[in-house]
């Protein structure tokens, strides 16, 4: 048996023969449209999830610091046992009255919500329709579930109607992203909700770049669609600024999900001082202050999809979120490094977040990025591709 160093040395060398290596290099300054990273070295930022621009936000911060002030740094139990505080629930009832729903459930990462949540309701005697693009933790969620999991074509509204028509299951789920991560483009929600209805099967939707970004303040894609979904998952670590996810939810589902979602019941709980900053980054998203970020957020879109299509790339104005697909790894990384010679930083995105040989540059916009930071990035495209 090799032990882990040989393990890991033989694992590493395949990786960077492939230019598949991955390394993490800490930032030097707070979250922003402008960060350090090498000592002196500032950066156009387009690599956050910090749609609305309050990653960084002082009055989030000063939220998190009075709330560990009050109730310390840890948790010290999962909320059932002995983890549970004033402000988890103070954050719940914010998010419920949020989103218009009975009730929340509060869970410490997108991550662990759909691991937790998509078990509770699918079991080995059920079906899983699931996105080709979903992302990784709803891809995770699916196996952890051991339900029949059976992936469409990216998008393929017609192709989840075929299954739900001639497969056969106690329960059937249809599962997808809402803005998908590494393509900025949107699921078929209102074909996706007819289908399930017409065939008595539950639509599940993750929310993650759609919340604080889309719909009416800032509550989501299905929110802007208007559509009926049965179970939503939003997080508060993209334009939120915070950390966390939430379930929206009746009260018999939230109760369920206290009961019976791993996530919840065996890992110690989000610490309180973080449901304080979520909960100042919730008044802040979803009030008259979020619908201004937002109209910058999406008057910064248009202008950059105008100025990307100018250059000859394909461009569409669906989210924050713009692919620029290279293809092989090493062009990826190649155009990455040119920009940021240039003073922009896109991190370059790999398989196995997105399929082989679409290896690209996602780029993320913010509503702190101004129309120079818009430009010079435009700019520095040109000359690094
Ligand atoms: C980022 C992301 C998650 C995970 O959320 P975290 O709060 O970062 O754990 C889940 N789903 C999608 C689509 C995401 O992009």
């Amino acid at each position: 048996m090799p032990l882990a160093d040989d393990i890991a040395r033989a694992e590493l060398a395949l990786l960077r023969e492939r230019d598949l290596l991955r390394a993490l290099e800490p930032l030097r300054s707070p979250p922003g449209a402008e960060i350090e990273l090498r000592p002196g070295e500032r950066l156009i930022n387009l690599s956050s999830n910090d749609y609305l621009g309050l990653a960084g936000d002082a009055r989030i911060a000063a939220a998190f610091a009075e709330g560990a002030r009050r109730w310390g740094a840890g948790a010290g139990a999962s909320r059932l046992v002995c983890g549970d505080f004033p402000p988890h629930h103070e954050l719940e009832d914010a998010l419920a009255e949020f989103e218009a729903t009975e009730a929340a459930v509060l869970f410490n990462s997108g991550y662990a919500a759909n691991c937790g949540l998509l078990p509770v309701f699918a079991g080995p005697e059920d079906l899983v329709l699931s996105d080709a693009l979903n992302h990784a933790s709803l891809i995770d969620a699916c196996r952890l579930s051991r339900a029949r999991v059976e992936v469409y074509p990216h998008g393929d509204a017609a192709a989840v109607d075929e299954l739900l028509e001639t497969k056969r299951a106690r329960r059937k789920l249809v599962v997808t992203d809402a803005i998908f991560s590494m393509d900025g483009d949107r699921a078929p929600i209102g074909e996706l909700a007819a289908s399930c209805e017409r065939h008595g099967a539950m639509l599940f939707v993750d929310e993650a770049h759609a919340t604080g970004v889309l719909g009416p303040r800032g509550a989501g894609l299905v929110a802007e669609s208007g559509v009926h979904v049965d179970v939503r998952m939003a997080t508060l670590s993209k334009a939120a600024g915070a950390l966390g996810a939430y379930v929206p939810a009746t009260r018999a589902v939230r109760d369920l999900l206290v009961n019976r979602a791993r996530p919840l019941v065996f890992s110690t709980a989000l610490p309180a001082a973080m449901a304080c900053a979520a909960l100042a980054a919730v008044r802040i998203l979803a009030g008259p202050e979020g619908d201004e970020r937002r109209a910058r957020l999406w008057s910064n879109v248009r202008r950059f999809a105008a100025g990307l299509e100018a250059l000859g790339l394909a461009a569409r104005a669906d989210s924050a979120i713009f692919p620029v697909v290279l293809g092989e790894p090493a062009r990826a990384l190649q155009a990455a490094a040119r920009l940021r010679e240039r003073g922009v930083l896109v991190k370059p995105i790999r398989p196995p977040t997105v399929p082989p040989g679409t290896s690209r540059l996602r780029i993320a916009l913010s509503a702190a990025h101004t129309e120079q930071h818009l430009d010079a990035t435009l700019e520095a495209l040109r000359e690094a591709l």
